[in-house]
């Protein structure tokens, strides 16, 4: 545990990786090694409770190391922030077999692996990583968790040509591209991708949205793209309700991709976005932000992009 009294607020979330195991297998493995399913995981070591908001997700407290576990090591559970788990639940791509994902920025394989999960392991998962040693970690990620729709790739998604045939189908993607990492603070996504240098902040700021937004105009340009999630570990703005607003009035978006409605974003958390950061301040109901300190996550902000019209791609 580090020095940083929010990270205190942070229950160990536990993802329970649904190629492998279930919710009730999970549970009574979890109760037959001595924790229990009633207290407040926040108070109680002993204590463990199912989140309300992930299904999959399991909170214990926030000392409890599960890295020497059996379960993490065969891949039945995923060390992962709840927070970090909007990205894959907003996008929701079907467990269908045509269906066709794309992770455009996935190691260490989070959210990869929770896409994998929430489709079933069917369709197929093109996973992004340009970075040739995080790959490397993409790889035993997904392997480890047993991800057999995922087809991993050593690239760079912004030189993936969006017109090549394999990506014709491509419905649905997923951008969690690096940023300033600013929402992170009880460094247990220690493999999160982040600059913590915090010279000439601004410059860094406007270089990493200028990248972000470069991202999300370029997911747009995919045929038969539907929905693009848009997330950051990053507290500030410019990151996030400002690159949203800037690629809705881009002429990539312009007739064709709106966010997605409140209803369709995960209604039921309550924190949305800054209203006076968006273009149009209405839309900040539709966006998700998560304040460490205050909501029991790192911080986090998650936007759902969807195609206004034409004919949807039958999926069937
Ligand atoms: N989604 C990941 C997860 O949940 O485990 C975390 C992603 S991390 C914030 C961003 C990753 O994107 C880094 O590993 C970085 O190397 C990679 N990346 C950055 N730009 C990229 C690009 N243009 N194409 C592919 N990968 C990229």
């Amino acid at each position: 545990q580090d020095g940083d009294p929010r990270a205190r607020l942070i229950p160990r979330y536990v993802r329970v990786n649904r190629n492998v195991w279930t919710m009730e297998e999970a549970v009574e493995y979890f109760v037959s090694v001595g924790f229990e399913q009633s207290g407040d995981p926040i108070e109680s070591r002993k204590s463990f409770s199912i989140d309300e908001h992930i299904p999959d997700l399991l909170l214990f407290h926030p000392t409890v190391q599960f890295h020497e576990d059996e379960s993490y090591k065969t891949g039945k559970i995923i060390l992962q922030d709840k927070a970090s788990c909007f990205s894959a639940a907003v996008l929701a791509p079907p467990a269908k077999d045509n269906c066709v994902v794309i992770d455009a920025t996935a190691a260490p394989g989070n959210k990869t692996s929770h896409l994998s999960a929430l489709m079933h392991n069917r369709g197929k998962i093109y996973a992004f990583e340009r970075d040739r040693r995080r790959f490397r970690t993409l790889q035993h990620m997904t392997t480890t968790a047993r991800c057999t729709n995922v087809e991993p790739l050593n690239a760079d998604f912004l030189l993936a040509e969006s017109t090549d045939p394999k990506y014709e189908r491509v419905t649905h993607i997923l951008l969690d591209p690096s940023c300033s990492g600013s929402g992170i603070v009880n460094r247990l996504d220690h493999l999160q991708d982040y600059d913590e240098n915090e010279d000439g902040q601004e410059e860094r700021l406007n270089k990493l949205a200028a990248f972000q937004l470069s991202m999300i105009l370029h997911a747009m340009t995919f045929p038969s793209v539907t929905n693009i999630v848009y997330s950051t570990c990053s507290v500030h703005a410019a990151e996030n309700e400002e690159v949203v607003s800037l690629a809705l009035s881009s002429d990539e978006a312009s007739g064709k991709f709106i966010l997605a409605r409140r209803e369709d974003v995960l209604p039921s958390w309550p924190r949305r976005g800054l209203k006076e950061k968006m273009l149009e301040p209405t839309d900040a109901e539709s966006v998700i932000r998560c304040t460490p300190g205050e909501d029991h996550t790192n911080g986090f902000f998650v936007s759902s992009f969807i195609k206004v019209s034409s004919t949807p791609l039958k999926i069937a």
